[in-house]
Parts: structure tokens; C-alpha cells; sequence
């Protein structure tokens, strides 16, 4: 019985004991390189999440009151958050730092909370801001532009136009914003009947030879003759989309035939044949397809020829840089999908 254990004297005894203590240091090791690993995991997540989340309300107002970070840094985070569209975190600072005992920027951080009020959409409130700004600084054009372009956007026309004259007396330049607004003024005007907006918008554009592309765009849709009998003949690439998209019936082909371009065009879209190319790539690719199966069209892309923002519609008013009457037309050759269905429903039929 006594054999069937080792004696303590044995050396297998202490081969195995020293197994035994490099079993237990290894196993002890692991679970603290573990344990290590997973605490240090846990701080790092910890201290990632406090970035994860927005600072509450709560948490803005008790960090902003305490003075630990200068107003210029609010102020550049709160620019930040605009710039990411996060307008609400942007105007709970600005809200923060105009409650702060310091008068210090006032005017200005007032300008920029009615700014970031007028992009997330909040016009009214941010009309109160530039009209409070004005009471007691009347002399600002910036807050008078941005109070004219938030009483455009509400549709104000009246008293946007009434902005104009301080700015006037500013020597600010007003002359295209004038006739932009009078020209929407008449067009939203429900008490005038479409055949006076036309011959008052008309009226307009024959005394200061301004935002044709609106002028046109107008007179095309709804009196398409009076369009005609005022085109101007060098205006066809300006009004390229407006004339492409004009129905058949609109064209007026006395005046088609008389004009370089509108031939071009009006053959590229198959609707006449009195050209056979074109000086302009897209309108001569899209002549030599007319008489082969293949389906192309026009697309039309716009760009701010002020700010360079690009946009899928026409604007009269940039709404990036709000400048007026900036937009220049691009075109480019795509598949005409319309054709290509008609096609095939009829092969249906
Ligand atoms: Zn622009």
C-alpha cells in the first residue's frame, strides 16, 4: 500500500511538484493578463463613450456657467455643431452663452443664433433675434439681409421689401433683390389674374432687362406665344431646359426655323429636322442618333456660377450663398427611359 505513493524523497515527487507550480503560475498569469486586458478595455470604453453621446442640456448649461472653457470655444464648437447640422446642440450653447452675467459679444452671438434659427427652419424665431438685433443696432446689413431673407422665405414679400430701404441708406447694393421680390410679389399675388401676372412681369423685365431666366420661365408656362414674340435669340443656351421641355404644341416653328439654335435643338429632339449638326457635342450626337433605334434625352444639371454649389433643379436664389439670378445650366446625354417604356407597353398591347 505504502508503494502506491511517492515518498516525498522521491525525485518523481518533486518533478511533479515543480510541473504543479508551473501549471499554477502560467494559469494565474493567463487570468491576470486577462482580467488586465479586459479592465483596461473597460476604462478606454468609459472614457470613448462620454464622446459618443451629446452633452445634455443640463450638462451644456453647467459647463458653459463655469467659465472652464473660453466663449471662443463654445462659440467654435457651437459653429461645428451647425456646420454638422446638429442645429439644436448649436442653439442650446448660443441660447447658454446669451444667459451668461457678461454682455460680452451679445450682438454678435444674437446674429448667429438667428442664423443657425433660420436654417433649422425656425423663421419666426429667427426673425425675433434679427429684429431684436436691429432695435437696438439698426445699422447692421447683415442682420438686415437676414431678415430680408426670412421674410422672403415666409413669403412676406411686403415687408422684405421694406428692408430694402435701410439697407438702401447702407449703400448696399438692392437693385436685383428689388426686382426678385417685386417679381415674386406679383406671382404670388392671388388677387391678379395670370394674364395680368404676365404683363406686369413682362413690364418688369422690359424696364430693367433682369432675371430673364425667371421671367422666361413664367411666360413659357403660361402664355407660351408671349414667350415667344419676346425671346431674344442669343438667350437659348440661358433657357436650354425651359425650351427642351416645352410640349409641341408650345414651339413656335416661324421662329425656330430663323434660329440657329432652336433648329439644332428642335431637331435634336426630334421634333423638326432643319439641322444636320451642331456646334455644341450633346445636340450633334443627338442629331446623327435621330434616324437609329437608340433612345437619348437631355439632362439638365444647375450650378451656382457664385458659390460652385450644384443642385438637380432650378433656383432663381442660391440657398447656399442666396445670391440672385447666379444659376448657369450644364447638360449632359442620358437614356430616354420615358421612350424606352412607351415602347415597350405598346409592344405589349
Ligand atoms: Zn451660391
Amino acid at each position: 500500500m505504502n508503494n502506491f505513493f511517492l515518498d516525498f524523497r522521491d525525485p518523481l515527487f518533486s518533478i511533479i511538484i515543480f510541473l504543479a507550480l508551473i501549471f499554477a503560475i502560467t494559469f494565474l498569469s493567463y487570468w491576470w493578463g486577462r482580467y488586465k486586458t479586459k479592465g483596461n478595455s473597460k476604462e478606454l470604453d468609459k472614457f470613448l463613450q462620454q464622446f459618443h453621446a451629446l452633452p445634455t442640456e443640463n450638462e451644456l448649461k453647467i459647463l458653459i456657467s463655469s467659465g472652464e472653457l473660453s466663449q471662443k470655444s463654445w462659440l467654435l464648437l457651437a459653429n461645428s455643431y451647425t456646420k454638422s447640422g446638429d442645429f439644436e446642440k448649436a442653439i442650446e450653447i448660443y441660447l447658454e452663452i446669451l444667459r451668461l452675467p457678461s454682455r460680452h459679444n451679445e450682438k454678435e452671438t444674437m446674429f448667429l443664433l438667428g442664423k443657425v434659427y433660420f436654417k433649422a427652419g425656425f423663421l419666426e424665431r429667427a426673425k425675433q433675434i434679427f429684429l431684436e438685433i436691429l432695435h437696438t443696432a439698426p445699422r447692421t446689413p447683415q442682420a438686415l439681409h437676414s431678415l430680408l431673407l426670412v421674410y422672403e422665405y415666409l413669403r412676406d414679400y411686403k415687408s422684405a421689401l421694406k428692408v430694402l430701404e435701410p439697407l438702401d441708406e447702407l449703400n448696399e447694393a438692392i437693385q436685383k433683390d428689388e426686382i426678385y421680390l417685386k417679381n415674386l410679389a406679383l406671382l404670388h399675388d392671388s388677387e391678379k389674374t395670370q394674364a395680368e401676372k404676365t404683363t406686369e412681369i413682362l413690364a418688369l423685365y422690359k424696364k430693367h432687362h433682369q432675371l430673364k431666366y425667371m421671367v422666361f420661365e413664367y411666360l413659357f408656362a403660361n402664355d407660351p406665344a408671349l414667350a415667344w414674340e419676346h425671346f431674344d435669340g442669343s438667350s437659348g443656351e440661358l433657357l436650354i431646359d425651359i425650351l427642351w421641355n416645352l410640349p409641341p404644341k408650345a414651339l413656335n416653328l416661324a421662329i425656330i426655323t430663323k434660329n440657329d439654335f432652336l433648329r439644332e435643338l428642335y431637331t435634336a429632339r426630334g421634333d423638326v429636322a432643319l439641322s444636320s449638326s451642331s456646334t455644341l457635342f450633346e445636340l450633334d450626337v443627338l442629331i446623327k442618333l435621330q434616324n437609329t433605334p437608340l433612345h437619348a434625352n437631355l439632362s439638365f444639371e444647375y450650378s451656382c456660377s457664385q458659390c460652385k454649389q450644384s443642385y438637380p433643379f432650378a433656383f432663381k436664389r442660391c440657398s447656399h450663398c442666396h445670391a440672385i439670378d447666379t444659376q448657369t445650366v450644364q447638360w449632359s446625354i442620358v437614356k430616354n427611359y420615358h421612350t424606352i417604356f412607351n415602347e415597350e407597353t405598346d409592344s405589349f398591347q
